[in-house]
């Protein structure tokens, strides 16, 4: 019987455990403070918002909504990161996706201050993993780790497989993976026979945004399954948010994440994580 990774739970926990610093650092009169920088309307993001928002009032960290109209510059909007990066008073900065297509999100993420980019995607902290530098992980990465560890698993020696290997989920969590020792396979859409690596994962993190791309009776008994991806599909008429991994209770992997439930809400409380280390950080360095 496969059971469920609960990220809500998870994500609590991990929660509760920053409140109790960010009230700590709010005593020494140092309140860490995330600002939320979006482009342009989207439902998309206006949900990701409300959930960070959420996240930032359970944990005590003030939230400031700092919007820009959609035709906006990208060097516009360089320089009005760069501002928010200079502040004394803003702590961290996320940076809300997708941008208007005129706009390259790795252009704009340049501009950010690393240490107030606490999605932890800026090429330094992507770099600063590769080295035992301590710089902000990036925070879907690091979530797809935490649900895997919720599990007890001891990963040294495990065959651990990534699907997708984008610069912000994949490569980050695979190296996540090699860092505690298990063998790392990343597949991509150069991969000849994915299924095959599939069927051998004992630790399999699937992100990619395609809906269906694993299926249930691929996965190998007893494995560890954790579903990234996030994917919008029509069902019965209504609309639905699936990840990229067929549910289906009938398979026999020991563990899932569901989707939505399993790796969104921890990815946020590790956003509200990242913000609470960039805040305690700026303090030590004045
Ligand atoms: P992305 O930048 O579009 O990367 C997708 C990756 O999948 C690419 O590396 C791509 O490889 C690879 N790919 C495409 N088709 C493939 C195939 N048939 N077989 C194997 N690999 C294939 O997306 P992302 O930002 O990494 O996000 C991935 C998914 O995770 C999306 O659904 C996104 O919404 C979701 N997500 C969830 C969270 C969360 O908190 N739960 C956070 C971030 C993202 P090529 O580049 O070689 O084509």
């Amino acid at each position: 019987m496969t059971q469920i990774i609960d990220g809500k739970t998870l994500a609590r926990t991990l929660e509760a455990d920053v409140a109790r610093e960010v009230a700590a650092l709010d005593s020494m009169g140092a309140a860490p403070l995330l600002a939320s920088v979006q482009v342009g309307p989207s439902p998309a993001v206006e949900l990701y918002i409300r959930h960070q928002a959420r996240a930032a009032e359970r944990t005590g960290i003030a939230f400031r909504r700092i919007e820009f109209a959609a035709d906006i510059s990208e060097r516009q909007l360089q320089r009005e990161v760069e501002r928010l990066s200079q502040s004394s008073e803003i702590t961290g900065v996320m940076l809300q996706t997708p941008l208007p297509p005129h706009i390259s999100v790795r252009a704009v993420r340049r501009a950010l201050d690393p240490w107030k980019d606490v999605e932890g995607v800026h090429p330094a902290n992507l770099g600063w993993l590769l080295s035992d530098r301590p710089g902000l992980v990036p925070c879907t990465a690091a979530a797809a780790l935490e649900c895997i560890l919720s599990t007890g698993v001891e990963l040294r020696g495990k065959e651990a497989v990534v699907v997708g290997h984008s610069e912000t989920v994949g490569k980050p969590i695979a190296l996540l993976l090699m860092e505690r020792l298990a063998t790392v396979t990343v597949c991509h859409h150069g991969t000849a026979d994915l299924l095959q690596h599939v069927r051998r994962a004992e630790v399999l993190v699937v992100a990619v945004g395609r809906a269906g791309l694993v299926k249930c009776a691929d996965l190998r008994a007893g494995a560890i399954v954790i579903d990234v991806g996030i994917n919008e599909i029509e069902c019965a008429g209504r609309r639905k948010l699936v990840g990229d991994v067929e549910a289906d209770q009938a398979h026999e992997a020991a563990w899932i994440t569901p989707v939505p439930g399993g790796v969104g809400p921890v990815t946020v409380a590790l956003l509200m994580r990242n913000t609470l280390r960039a805040a305690a950080r700026q303090i030590q360095t004045g």
